[in-house]
């Protein structure tokens, strides 16, 4: 992408309204833009992140057996009273007529809708494990929406559904969300605790919700400090292995890790003073294990081996990429700008001409950008007639991980320069060398 022709609208001033770094550092960079209250545009830049963020989530999701599928915003109000949430959901479903006056609403989650498709089609036990997901907006009319697009109104959730014969089979399911998630994060960039989140009056120890220790974040949470060295499971984990998964969870759950809803004062102080942790957090992820909550009101039945009909076992499990997104900006930035992890850059690189309209920069620069495309990398192309110093905060403030810089002197060498934006790093390297480091 060429700088001279993309669209990323940069600010020059921190706009007011952001209180924290990521909101700051989202606008001025120009990824998003606020078109109500709570409503945002995701500008080119913000949507590379956004999309990079998604594919990774997607990946994962396949990798534990989930299937997607793409289920509307708007959804009838009957299913919800079926459900009997019509009534109980309150004030965050925005409630719409259309022009026959039934009512509708705007979808803040889908169990409703994923039951009645469940139920409408899968007759028999032998159609089970079944885990459905799809990645689409909701709408929550919250009361406090803030600080971008880390608490909108207008989200996107990845939200995963499973349905299952027997508990037993449940909590399998349950755990290869546990472990997707666990490998999730950790590709974003993200330590991401799972802690015990509250499951209503169901009980037992399945909801979790993920966390990412912030300063910003609006839970307050406790924790064992070991999580830090804890493995993440490997790409080649096998799902299908029962006690494999549970070992994986007893170990992640082996420590103490609370939300200030389930928080329980007398087992955390049983930690050490110099082991144990509280903080603030943001909640990226949440699992849940509701059993048949919504199969028992909503006849969602499948037939047994037995030849009885079972009502089904259900979870469901939700990620927020639009709340990912800052989050890990959040995690991941200096006074200079975003340093995003490689895994969800906007741009792999920067080729920064600094003087375009000299030959030598103009041929360098295009050789470097053709090649490093032609290796399947996203590069941007810094060819504007901005004032060095311009090009170097805007590649620091994007948060691209490498800059390759080049100078007319440098070029008449054969040389470019290589700028690590994390660590600062720089060297300067042939052409050649820089092309076959970068690809
Ligand atoms: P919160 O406690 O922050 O209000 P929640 O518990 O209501 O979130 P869930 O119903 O568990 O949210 O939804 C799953 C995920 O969707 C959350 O873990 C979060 O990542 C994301 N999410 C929820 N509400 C919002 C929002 N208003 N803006 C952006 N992302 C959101
Ligand atoms: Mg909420
Ligand atoms: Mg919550
Ligand atoms: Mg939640």
């Amino acid at each position: 992408m060429r700088l001279s022709r993309y669209f990323m609208p940069i600010l020059k001033e921190n706009p007011k309204e952001a209180e924290i770094v990521s909101h700051r550092l989202m606008l001025r960079t120009g990824m998003i833009r606020q078109q109500s209250q709570g409503i945002y545009s995701w500008l080119p830049l913000g949507k590379r992140v956004l999309d990079k963020v998604n594919a990774i989530i997607r990946e994962e999701q396949n990798r534990a057996g989930a299937i997607e599928l793409s289920m509307p915003t708007l959804q009838s109000a009957e299913l919800w009273q079926e459900s009997g949430r019509y009534e109980d959901y309150g004030k965050e479903m925005l409630r719409i007529r259309d022009r026959q006056d039934r009512p509708m609403l705007y979808g803040p989650t889908n169990e409703e809708m994923i039951t009645d498709i469940f139920r409408s089609s899968v007759k028999s036990y032998k159609s089970l494990p079944l885990n459905l997901y799809h990645i689409q907006l909701k709408f929550r009319d919250e009361i406090r929406p803030r600080f971008g697009t880390m608490r909108s109104r207008e989200f996107l959730m990845k939200d995963a559904y499973s349905f299952d014969l027997t508990q037993a089979d449940a909590i399998h399911s349950y755990n290869k969300m546990f472990v997707a998630y666990l490998r999730t994060f950790d590709r974003l960039g993200l330590r991401a605790i799972p802690m015990r989140a509250d499951t209503g009056p169901i009980g037992g120890n399945h909801s979790h919700e993920f966390i990412i220790l912030a300063d910003t974040g609006e839970s307050e949470v406790y924790c064992h400090k070991s999580f830090v060295d804890f493995d993440i499971p490997a790409a080649d984990t096998d799902f299908d292995s029962v006690d494999g998964l549970q070992s994986i969870f007893d170990k992640w759950t082996s420590v103490y890790a609370a939300t200030s809803e389930m928080h329980d004062e007398a087992a955390f102080d049983v930690i050490g003073e110099n082991d144990r942790l509280s903080a603030r957090g943001i909640e990226v992820g949440h699992i849940f294990y509701f059993g048949t909550k919504y199969s028992e009101p909503m006849g969602a039945k499948v037939q047994g081996p037995d030849g009885k009909e079972h009502l089904v076992h259900m979870g469901s499990y939700g990620i927020g990429p639009t709340r990912l997104v800052p989050a890990i900006i959040e995690a991941s930035h200096d006074e200079n700008g975003i340093m995003w992890p490689a895994s969800v850059a906007p741009f792999d690189a920067v080729v920064i001409n600094m003087k375009p309209g000299d030959e030598g920069c103009d041929t360098t620069c295009d050789r470097l950008y053709t090649a490093l495309q032609n290796a399947g990398k996203d590069v941007l192309y810094d060819d504007t007639d901005d004032r060095a110093g311009t090009k170097f905060a805007t590649a620091d403030l994007i948060g691209v991980p490498v800059q390759v810089i080049a100078g007319p002197r440098a070029v008449a060498a054969g040389e470019v320069e290589l700028k690590d934006r994390k660590t600062g790093a720089r060297e300067t390297l042939t052409i050649e060398a820089a092309i076959n480091k970068l690809t």
